[in-house]
């Protein structure tokens, strides 16, 4: 991909089915057919097929996955794999969200499979990373962020990463209302790219998108995407109101 404006809403374990056919029509309705910024709706599973069914004839919308598991099939109970999100219509899915790495405790290793799963199936990997806030107080984060990037973009080609969205998301700014200010996202944003040059080229490193979440919202959203270095926002829960999911939009 090459570098775009991008503001993904990662709805998590939200909403009905029909709070979910809601609020895509909420959103659609507000936004201009003809700005270049590209909206993904990131909803829960069961309603991925409703509602990229929705967004098909909406331009520069599209739906995303929360996960994908690492096998393209078989006996796994529970788990949905990357050829079946493509299958129904799905154009991104997350790896490496940090509620994945704590919760379910996923680790690079996996997001290497999933994201080859994914590429395998023309789904385009938003890969977040993030340091916690130990990390950060301990002056880790710098180089923390760059074992998450090396560690799994070392398993990709160039051709391959060229297909990724990035998305830097400080675990302690991730639904606490605390932000990373603008500063602070500049600066690691600028460095995930320098990261990106390292083990690829400047040239790739320029052209990958960058998004930041973390508490990001109607109000902070227009500072952090004035950065040189954001490429828009990962939006968790401003993403499950309409309006709110819009003016982010709007805040390029
Ligand atoms: C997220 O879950 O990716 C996220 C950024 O959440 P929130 O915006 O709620 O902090």
């Amino acid at each position: 991909m090459s570098r775009k404006k991008i503001v993904a809403g990662n709805w998590k374990m939200n909403t009905s089915l029909q709070e979910a056919k809601n609020l895509v029509e909420r959103i659609t309705e507000q936004i201009n057919e003809f700005d270049d910024i590209i909206k993904i709706i990131i909803p829960p599973f069961p309603y991925l097929e409703a509602v990229a069914g929705l967004l098909s004839n909406k331009a520069n919308f599209y739906s995303g996955a929360q996960n994908c598991h690492t096998n393209p099939g078989g006996a796994f109970t529970g788990e949905v794999s990357a050829n079946m999100l493509s299958s129904v219509g799905c154009n991104y899915v997350l790896i490496g969200h940090s509620e994945r790495r704590q919760y379910f405790k996923e680790k690079d290793a996996d997001f290497v499979l999933k994201i080859k799963e994914a590429l395998k199936h023309n789904l385009h990997p938003v890969f977040c990373i993030g340091e916690t806030i130990h990390e950060r107080k301990t002056d880790n984060h710098f180089k923390i962020v760059t074992e998450q990037l090396t560690n799994v973009l070392n398993q990709f080609s160039l051709e391959e990463f060229s297909r990724f969205v990035l998305a830097y998301e400080p675990v302690w700014a991730i639904g606490t209302g605390e932000t990373a200010t603008s500063k602070q996202a500049q600066e690691m944003h600028a460095f995930i790219r320098s990261v990106v040059t390292d083990i690829y080229d400047s040239t790739i490193a320029n052209n990958v998108s960058i998004l930041y979440g973390g508490s990001c919202n109607a109000q902070n959203a227009r500072e952090l995407f004035a950065c040189k270095d954001v490429d828009g926002g990962l939006i968790g829960g401003a993403s499950l109101n309409a309006d709110d999911f819009c003016k982010i939009i709007f805040s390029f």
